[in-house]
This record gives structure tokens, C-alpha cells and sequence, in this order.
């Protein structure tokens, strides 16, 4: 008969959080649950760790993609276990170590169940001797060939030779839910997956001109949803139409602040969206000085429009910093497809990089009838789940 497997799986900051961390283990517990639906037995909480009890080995390969999506797991382990008593220990932690190829070794026992007899340099000591004595092998506390974990939960001892890191931060939704503007470049992408390693739930909208873009734009955005979908299992994507707007700005607006005035517009779409959707945030990929529009006079005009606050994770970044997590993170190869973006279309060939405020408010109010724009284009916006 095939043994259960099991994994350990060790949280990041949520043992900082006090009186919260009820709140955010429990986050942590739902979406573990969700993405792992149909691959488990149990999922139980004890102490500071969670364990899943697996269905059975074969499944252990989709387990770990999966959990290394999933914010708020530091690292996780798959383990086998045994009842807690030593002589258990020490026979299954060298049934593991025979099945392994090493020299050298050092044991790492943990106690998160405090009422075991033997304190965690006892296990190692013995355990160690065990496989000394029995294998030949080495002890070695720094840069061992091999270690072995050993963790003493509430009712059994898991054993595991390997842990594999995940993406840390909080389980999304901990922190509430923003909208994401998406275009389909490289950077907002990875600003999504930086906010949702925050805790944040993010619903990502994308602006779009059927009469400019190319339909390849909405295949690119979609995947792109698709793929930052797994770290937060599902997503919700509007894909709202731009073509008015965009008409009236160019019949209107002189080229040099267009680009500012497109996302002014941006921005009182997401206004709108938000209230809808309940978020209290909006996520862009804005990195400072990158291009004409995120110099810090201009991303100044652009943000005063949002009602509610403007997160740009990558604003210190460099773009070599950036294109890393994006290809860490699976989107790099969607994002550099080619594609046009509405918002670089028709704007200047030296557009203004010292937007003032005052002035973009003054040609702005040429515009009629914004509010009814605005609405018209929400109302119209497709909504697509994944
Ligand atoms: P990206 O690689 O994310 O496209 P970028 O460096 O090309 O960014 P811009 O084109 O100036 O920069 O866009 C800045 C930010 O504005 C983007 O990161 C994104 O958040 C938002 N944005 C741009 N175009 C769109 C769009 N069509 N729909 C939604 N948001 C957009
Ligand atoms: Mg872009």
C-alpha cells in the first residue's frame, strides 16, 4: 500500500500580523482550498504551519506548480509522516535518507508542538547518529550534500528532504481589491502580480480602440489575464471602448498633451469601474522617467483625476529589473508580441513632458459632455472571467 503524502506549507508574514492573523490564515486557508480543489483529503491548521494531506502521489507534480503561485506561502515541502514517537523518527527519516544519494548531512528537526519530550537538538542528535552509524555517512552543519527537515506537528512527525520556495507576501484579498489598467505591455502586467503578492484582489481593465488596435491586442491582454489569473485563482477583465473618446481628444486636444489627456481619461474610467466593483485602488506600471508620461509632472496631472489611490509597485525599477519577474512570472513572452497601444496613437513626436495641471484642466474643459462619455464607454465595456 502507497503511503500518504503530505505538504507542509510554512506562511511569510502573516505571524507578524497580531491580532489579524486569524483574518489572513484564514484567507490563506481559502485559497489554498480553492486552487487545490479535488487534489486533497485535509487541510488542517495547527500552530503556525498548515498541512495538506494529499489524495495520492501522482497528483504531487500539479500540487507544487500550483502552490508556488499562491502569495503568502514563504516555502512548502512535500512530507511523509510518521506517529510521533522517536523510534517512528528514526525509522522513517532513514527509510527517506536511503532512498537519497549523499556523503554529507545534517538533520533539522523543528518542534511546533511544544509538549514533545525530546527537545529539536535531541531529534537531531539521534537521528543524526542513526544515520551515521547506519549509513556511513557524515555529519556537516554548514553546506551539507543533504538536509533533512524534520517537523513535529500536533498528532505525527513530517519529514521532508526539500523545500521549495513560493512567492511570500500576503493571500490575496487580505488587503482588499483594486483595478488593474492593463495595457499589454511588459510592465503592467508584473505591477498586477506585485499587487496581488500584496494581498490585494485585482480586477484588471483594459482600454481599447477597435478602429485602431489590432484584434491581436485583446488575444495578448486576455492571455495575459489568463496566465496573472493562477495567482490569484480567477479573474475578472473589462475591456471597455475607447474610440469616442479618443475621437473627440484628437479633434480637440493638440498633440503634445494628448498622451496626458488619454489617461486622464483612463483614470475617470476607472473612477467609474470602481465604484461598481467596490475596489479601493488602481494599479499601473508606471515606472518614473521611463517614458514622456511618467515623469513626475506628468504622472502628477494624470493622478489628481483618480478618486482613489494610484499604486505603481514599479516606479523605482529598471526596466532589466522589471523584464526579470515578468519572465520569473510567465508573461514576458505574451508581452513582447507586437501590438499597438490607443494610448501611444496620434500623440506628438516631442510630447510635453512638464504637464501643468491648470493647462491640461483648461483644455480639457473644450471637452462636452465627459460624465455621459464616461459612462457610455463603461456601459459598453465587455466583461470577460477566466
Ligand atoms: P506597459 O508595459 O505596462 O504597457 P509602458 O511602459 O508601455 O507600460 P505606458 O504605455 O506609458 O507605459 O503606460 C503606462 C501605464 O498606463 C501602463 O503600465 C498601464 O498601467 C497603463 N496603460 C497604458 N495603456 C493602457 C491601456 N490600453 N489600457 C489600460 N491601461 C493602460
Ligand atoms: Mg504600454
Amino acid at each position: 500500500m502507497k503511503e500518504n503524502l503530505f505538504v507542509v506549507v510554512h506562511y511569510d508574514e502573516i505571524a507578524l500580523k497580531g491580532k489579524n492573523r486569524f483574518f489572513f490564515e484564514k484567507k490563506l486557508k481559502n485559497n489554498i482550498s480553492f486552487a487545490l480543489k479535488g487534489h486533497f483529503k485535509k487541510l488542517e491548521h495547527k500552530h503556525d504551519k498548515m498541512y495538506l494531506e494529499l489524495n495520492n502521489q501522482e497528483d504531487s507534480f500539479l500540487i507544487g506548480e500550483k502552490l508556488k503561485n499562491i502569495p503568502g506561502i514563504a516555502y512548502f515541502a512535500f512530507a511523509r509522516a510518521c506517529p510521533l514517537e522517536l523510534f517512528h523518527i528514526k525509522q522513517k527519516t532513514l527509510e527517506i535518507m536511503e532512498e537519497r544519494n549523499f556523503s554529507t548531512f545534517r538533520v533539522s528537526a523543528r518542534r511546533s508542538n511544544k509538549k514533545f519530550p525530546h527537545s529539536s537538538q535531541e531529534i537531531n542528535e539521534e537521528i543524526g547518529a542513526l544515520i551515521v552509524s547506519k549509513m556511513q555517512k557524515k555529519v556537516k552543519l554548514k553546506g551539507a550534500d543533504e538536509e533533512i527537515f524534520i517537523e513535529i506537528g500536533s498528532n505525527k512527525a513530517f519529514i521532508y528532504p526539500r523545500k521549495t520556495q513560493g512567492v511570500g507576501g500576503l493571500p490575496v484579498g487580505s488587503s482588499g481589491k483594486v483595478l488593474s489598467s492593463l495595457s499589454g505591455g511588459i510592465d503592467s502586467p508584473v505591477a498586477s502580480f506585485m499587487a496581488m503578492k500584496r494581498g490585494l484582489k485585482v480586477v484588471f481593465v483594459h482600454i481599447f480602440n477597435k478602429s485602431i488596435n489590432e484584434v491581436q491586442t485583446i488575444s495578448k491582454v486576455e492571455n495575459l489575464t489568463k496566465k496573472l489569473s493562477e495567482f490569484q485563482g480567477g479573474a475578472k477583465l473589462y475591456i471597455v471602448p475607447f474610440e469616442e473618446i479618443q475621437k473627440v481628444i484628437i479633434a480637440t486636444i493638440p498633440s503634445e498633451v494628448r498622451m496626458i489627456i488619454y489617461r486622464r481619461f483612463m483614470f475617470r474610467i476607472l473612477n467609474n469601474i470602481a465604484l461598481r466593483e467596490k475596489a479601493k485602488g488602481f494599479v499601473t506600471g508606471d515606472s518614473l522617467g521611463q517614458v514622456a508620461s511618467q515623469t513626475l509632472e506628468n504622472l502628477n496631472c494624470i493622478h489628481k483625476i483618480a478618486n482613489f489611490p494610484v499604486l505603481s509597485p514599479l516606479i523605482g525599477m529598471n526596466k532589466n529589473e522589471i523584464i526579470e519577474i515578468a519572465r520569473k512570472i510567465g508573461t514576458f513572452e505574451e508581452s513582447i508580441l507586437p501590438y499597438g497601444d490607443c494610448c501611444s496613437f496620434m500623440v506628438a513626436r516631442h510630447p510635453e513632458t512638464k504637464g501643468k495641471i491648470e493647462k491640461i484642466e483648461r483644455f480639457e474643459e473644450l471637452i462636452e459632455n465627459v460624465e455621459s462619455l464616461i459612462d457610455d464607454c463603461v456601459e459598453k465595456a465587455e466583461i470577460r472571467w477566466y
